[in-house]
């Protein structure tokens, strides 16, 4: 089997990776990268061809998997589809009914971008594109095995590919993907982890995986380079999270939770609904929420009798919340407080409303920031964790030149990823003779293979640049 990473491996990048099988192309994940803009953020799809294109035929890509609804893993499904549109696409139900709502909201955001000037690049799709292509993704529930075989090529009988999903634990409707296929004569298995998180969070539980021993291992590598998440634990992180919540509100201050408005915002709410009924934080303490967060918690509330969830009886629509209001002076007096805001972006991207809120919040003796998912090097709120640290100045915004840091600034390890000895025990408990590393920076990378040696010597750890061809 070969397989080619298409998105860029210098960090978390876009997801996106090809298999190349007897019997199938395969494509998993097609996502955007979240550190880069237009064009430069699309995987190299044309490669496929370049690399495996059969005589004859449009070439390569047979199906496509996409495990989950975030950005950097179906961001630019839309673009794989006219590249190759003859490959089926893939998906749990749960993550088909969030991307009906996430891709044309995507392509709006594209195009509000453009047209305000905050970006060179054309959309790289539109609404209209979007429409016929949705309602032919195929929906496969979790453990119901599915014929991911290709096209046959020219070389004769087809062999039989198959596919099942499993709980990825990450955020709602995420999945790992298990591929049975023959190679040689021999029957092979391949697990792809995507992200995954093998404990529970405060809605979703912890991931399902299958039976070893797998013969490869594709594993993601998000929290390789995080030395702290595995001496913390997620009781003691969520205690800490109450303690600096209640300290803000008797402060009088304002709390700013910059969130990824899928999957971390709900399971923030989830908590915060969590301390409000035990009494740790006054049942009348405003919860400001925006934009898409709003139909995303819809989503979860009408999918929580059909996928894994902690508390079925649980809605994040029973979280009692605010919209916040637009304009800069209402904005500005919702951060007079005691008020909790939980608000996108997470890495807190210039154009974000949690950017917005922040400017004006980090000089805040009251205030609080706290950041309780991940976020990759130099995005301003990687910048602002740093700098509270090192005691410097900010810089979140041009427009706000480096500001000083008066707000309380927190890190909370609230992930949706494992940690990194998670995925070690994962790792190990799979078996795998070949473990191919995605999803990561180099630290992380290093970090994971030089510990998976030790854990599993006789596995070969494999971990592809972009655009590498390995034999797995
Ligand atoms: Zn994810
Ligand atoms: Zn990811």
């Amino acid at each position: 089997m070969h397989f080619l990473s298409l998105g860029a491996d210098d960090d978390i990048g876009a997801s996106s990776h090809f298999l190349q099988l007897e019997d199938a192309g395969l494509v998993l994940d097609a996502g955007a990268d979240p550190s880069r803009d237009g064009p430069a953020s699309v995987p190299d799809y044309d490669q496929i061809r370049r690399a495996f294109g059969r005589n004859g035929d449009a070439g390569g890509v047979d199906h496509a998997l996409i495990t989950h609804a975030h950005h950097d893993h179906f961001g630019t499904l839309p673009l794989l589809v006219e590249a190759f549109p003859h490959a089926k696409i893939h998906m749990t139900p749960a993550t088909h009914r969030l991307l009906e709502f996430l891709l044309p909201a995507s392509a709006r955001l594209q195009k509000r971008r453009q047209e305000e000037g905050s970006t060179p690049h054309a959309p790289l799709f539109s609404e209209d594109d979007l429409q016929l292509q949705s309602s032919f993704y195929l929906d496969h529930n979790l453990r119901t095995p599915f014929d991911v075989s290709g096209s046959g090529g020219e070389d004769g009988p087809e062999g039989t590919v198959e596919a099942e999903f499993f709980d990825a634990g990450h955020i709602l409707g995420s999945a790992g993907v298990l591929l049975r296929f023959s190679e040689n004569g021999d029957e092979r298995r391949l697990f792809y982890s995507s992200d995954t998180n093998t404990a529970p969070q405060t809605i979703i539980p912890g991931g399902n995986y299958p039976e070893a021993p797998v013969d490869v291992l594709v594993m993601e590598t998000t929290g390789g380079a995080d030395p702290e998440a595995e001496q913390t634990h997620r009781a003691l992180e969520e205690e800490r999270f109450c303690a600096a919540l209640q300290r803000t509100m008797a402060r009088g201050g304002a709390a700013l939770v910059p969130v990824f408005v899928m999957g971390r915002a709900q399971e923030v709410l989830a908590l915060i609904d969590r301390f409000k009924r035990r009494g740790d934080l006054g049942a009348d303490v405003p919860v400001y929420t925006a934009g898409s967060m709003r139909a995303i918690a819809d989503l979860y509330d009408k999918t929580r009798e059909t996928t894994p969830r902690l508390n079925p009886g649980f809605r994040v629509f029973g979280v009692d919340q605010k919209n916040l209001p637009y304009g800069r002076d209402k904005l500005r007096r919702t951060l007079e407080g005691p008020a909790i805001h939980v608000v996108s972006s997470g890495m807190m991207f210039g154009q974000t409303l949690s950017n917005r809120l922040a400017r004006d919040l980090v000089g805040d003796p009251d205030g609080g920031i706290f950041r309780v998912g991940y976020a990759v090097e130099d995005s301003p709120a990687r910048r602002l964790t740093e700098a509270a640290q090192n005691g410097q100045t900010v810089t979140l915004h041009e427009e706000a030149g480096a500001q000083e840091i008066r707000a309380e600034v927190e890190r909370f390890r609230l992930s949706g990823h494992s940690d990194r000895q998670q995925l070690l025990d994962l790792a190990e408990r799979l078996a795998p003779e070949k473990v191919v590393l995605v999803h990561g920076d180099d630290e992380a990378k290093d970090w994971m293979a030089a510990h998976l040696h030790e854990r599993l010597p006789s596995a070969e750890v494999l971990r592809p640049a972009q655009g590498e061809i390995v034999e797995a």
